[in-house]
């Protein structure tokens, strides 16, 4: 099985080709052609399973489609995974020129406004952060947004970002996508799960 096969676009395949992706992991042969047809994602996968490009390869292939500000957010429970997954977009996208900035916690608000400001494509944010943009950064909201991504998601409810991210629902669009990633099905997951997605697939590996 190629990338091609599972309905990425020529742009996309020759960016996982620079990146050395020469197949598609289990998780990406699952996820992607599901993502790429407009369903929301449970995907029930570890760390090193591929689970990144699994999410990004779509969601790069669909702002190529419809290229817009403030497109998807990818929330992560902590600033070293939210860095990785920017690394992955950045490099997955450079072809399309995506444009991606990154909202954690221990970093200055005002340069992460300023970024803000140049109406990125995609975010990539730990809850916190997140929130405390949307509450307190003037002109900066979500009401474009088409596709939220929560990843690791166990990790971030054992983190107690459940309350941020109940309150980060509220002020998103009902009509988007959703993609939960999570390496273990816990009660407080099959919760969030509920909350947010819209008749998902299951996919496990
Ligand atoms: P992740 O599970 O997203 O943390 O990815 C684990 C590692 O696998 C990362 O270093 C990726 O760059 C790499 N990776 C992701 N997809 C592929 C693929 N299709 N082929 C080879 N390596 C990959």
């Amino acid at each position: 099985v190629t990338f091609a096969d599972l309905g990425v676009s020529k742009e996309l395949c020759d960016a996982c080709e620079k990146l050395n992706f020469k197949h598609p992991t289990e998780i990406q042969k699952e996820s992607i052609p599901w993502a790429l047809e407009g369903r929301d994602i449970i995907g029930l996968a570890q760390t090193g399973s591929g689970k990144t490009a699994a999410f990004s390869i779509p969601i790069i292939q669909k702002l190529w489609d419809n290229p817009q500000a403030f497109f998807a957010c990818i929330m992560a429970p902590t600033r070293e995974l939210a860095y990785q997954i920017a690394e992955t977009i950045e490099g997955l996208g450079s072809v399309i020129g995506v444009r991606c900035a990154v909202l954690v916690g221990g970093m200055d608000m005002m340069s992460q406004a300023i970024a803000l400001s140049k109406r990125p494509h995609i975010l990539v944010c730990t809850p916190g952060r997140l929130h405390d943009h949307l509450e307190n950064t003037k002109g900066f909201n979500l009401r474009q947004l088409k596709y939220l991504i929560m990843d690791e998601a166990d990790r971030l409810l054992d983190l107690d970002f459940g309350p941020k991210i109940d309150a980060i629902l509220k002020v998103i669009p009902r009509e988007r996508n959703t993609f939960l990633f999570s390496a273990t099905m816990t009660t407080k997951v099959a919760k969030l799960q509920r909350a947010s997605l819209t008749k998902p697939v299951k996919v496990e590996v």
